[in-house]
């Protein structure tokens, strides 16, 4: 259940061992919080409106990315920070910038999730598929979805694989009742990473602030961004300013999109000047308003990192043939992409699903 990465490379792994599998995806794409938007109509890649970086201590997205041929490249930092301390303040310009090295897939994260899809069998994998309930029988689980039409069906598997957000999974009916005493308030307690962020990015014919000498780099106390950075979709080319919008996600519910967005484009010209001014294309993504993401337990809390340790409740969920993966329950690195990989390793050693 659930084609975000951690989904996506768990089916990847079955494929790979040779095991029947199906996923289904709530949403008409792959990818969950992975979300890249073209720089151009015609351009097959795109900037990031999800996760953007990955560090050098994360091996896995290392090995992930080599594996599906997909090329990394550093996080543009060269070059002066910028400082917006107040509306009628100027600007300040420092040269002693944050420059923590961190890598990027490139033409956006999701060329991860294209990668993932191409090595899939499409007959396996069905987007537009939220699963509805489920329930427990002598012979397995019994899985009930509303396919693309909203028609439903219901499936029988052995092994059932949650890889959604730990919230998510409540609302599933049947589900709470079939889990170990404990677990379901432990999944409540579990926030959603970065799930009532926002970010707005604008697509520009040319890097404009590289040849100003400034990395991108822009911290903010005006607002509507806070932080700010290159977003380009490879090293040289769909050149692209990115930022973290810092309104909370009640407030931004009173607005209309375009609103926040026309904001966003007039802030990046009080802060990079009037070159700002024209992107070729903009995009802004409310991640408060993904319904298959977010719960509304995660709107309004401040930002904590996810930190579920399934261990105590493994031995009767592998008793039930019942697996949960996602960057919220990760052995490590929660929340991270670095994370979803590893609940999937952690799958893949202790369910006896790849034997
Ligand atoms: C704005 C933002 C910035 C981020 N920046 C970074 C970053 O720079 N670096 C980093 O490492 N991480 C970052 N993250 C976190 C990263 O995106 C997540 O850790 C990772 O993508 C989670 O993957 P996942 O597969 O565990 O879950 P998800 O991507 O949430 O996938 C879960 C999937 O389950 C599906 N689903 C839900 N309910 C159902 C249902 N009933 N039936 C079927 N399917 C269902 C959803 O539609 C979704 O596709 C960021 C996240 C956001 C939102």
């Amino acid at each position: 259940m659930g084609g975000g990465l951690a989904g996506m490379v768990a089916a990847l792994r079955l494929e790979q061992a040779g095991s029947p599998y199906l996923l289904l995806e709530a949403q008409t794409r792959f990818g969950g919080r992975i979300l890249s938007q073209p720089v151009a109509a015609d351009a097959g890649f795109g900037v990031d409106l999800g996760p953007t970086w990955f560090w050098p201590h994360q091996q896995r997205m290392r090995r992930l990315c080599a594996e599906l041929e997909c090329a990394v490249f550093a996080q543009h930092v060269d070059g002066d920070v910028l400082y917006q301390q107040s509306s009628v303040q100027p600007v300040q310009r420092s040269g002693e910038g944050e420059g923590m090295l961190s890598y990027r897939v490139e033409g956006g994260t999701q060329s991860l999730i294209a990668a993932l899809t191409a090595r899939l069998d499409p007959a396996r994998v069905h987007r537009g598929c939220p699963i509805t309930g489920v329930a427990r029988g002598d012979d397995g689980w019994c899985v009930t979805s509303d396919d693309a039409t909203g028609a439903q069906r219901q499936f029988r598997a052995q092994h059932l694989v949650l890889a959604a957000p730990p919230r998510k999974l409540l609302q599933i009916d049947g589900l709470a009742q079939c889990l170990p005493t404990g677990l379901p308030a432990a999944l409540m307690a579990t926030p959603t990473w970065m799930a009532s962020q926002a970010k707005f990015v604008a697509v520009y014919p040319a890097p404009f602030w590289r040849e100003d000498g400034l990395s991108g780099q822009a911290f903010s106390r005006v607002g509507p961004m806070v932080e700010i950075h290159d977003a380009s979709a490879t090293a040289d080319t769909g050149f692209a300013l990115f930022g973290f919008i810092g309104v909370p996600a009640e407030v931004r519910s009173q607005h209309t999109t375009q609103t926040l967005q026309d904001a966003c484009l007039r802030q990046l010209v009080s802060v990079f000047g009037a070159q700002a001014a024209t992107p070729d294309v903009s995009y802004l993504k409310d991640w408060a308003r993904e319904a298959w993401i977010v719960s509304a337990e995660d709107i309004g809390e401040p930002p904590r990192h996810p930190e579920l340790d399934l261990s105590v409740w493994l031995p009767q969920l592998h008793s039930m043939q019942l697996h949960v993966v996602g960057s919220e329950v990760a052995p490590d690195e929660g929340g991270y992409l670095e994370g979803a990989l590893g609940s999937v390793e952690a799958l893949m050693r202790t369910s006896g699903l790849f034997a």
